[in-house]
C-alpha cells in the first residue's frame, strides 16, 4: 500500500517554528518563515514521524 505525507494548512497556525522540521531523519521538511511546512516527495520516506510530531495534526500521511 502506497503512503503520501500531506500538509493540512488549515490545522497549522502558521506562527511559529514547525518542531517536525528537525525530527525529519531525511531532510524533507522545510519552512519559509513562519509558513506551514513544504515536502520534498522525492525525499519523503513515509516514515510518519513528522506527522506523529506534530501537536496540530498538520502533518499527515495518507494511505493512497
Ligand atoms: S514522513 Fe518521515 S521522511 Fe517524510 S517528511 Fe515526515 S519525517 Fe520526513
Amino acid at each position: 500500500m502506497n503512503k503520501r505525507l500531506t500538509v493540512k494548512k488549515s490545522n497549522c497556525p502558521q506562527n511559529h517554528t514547525c518542531p517536525a522540521v528537525k525530527v525529519c531523519p531525511v531532510g524533507a521538511l522545510s519552512q519559509n518563515l513562519f509558513d506551514a511546512p513544504v515536502i520534498d516527495q522525492d525525499k519523503c520516506i513515509k516514515c510518519g514521524k513528522c506527522a506523529n510530531f506534530c501537536p496540530k495534526k498538520a502533518l499527515v500521511l495518507e494511505q493512497i
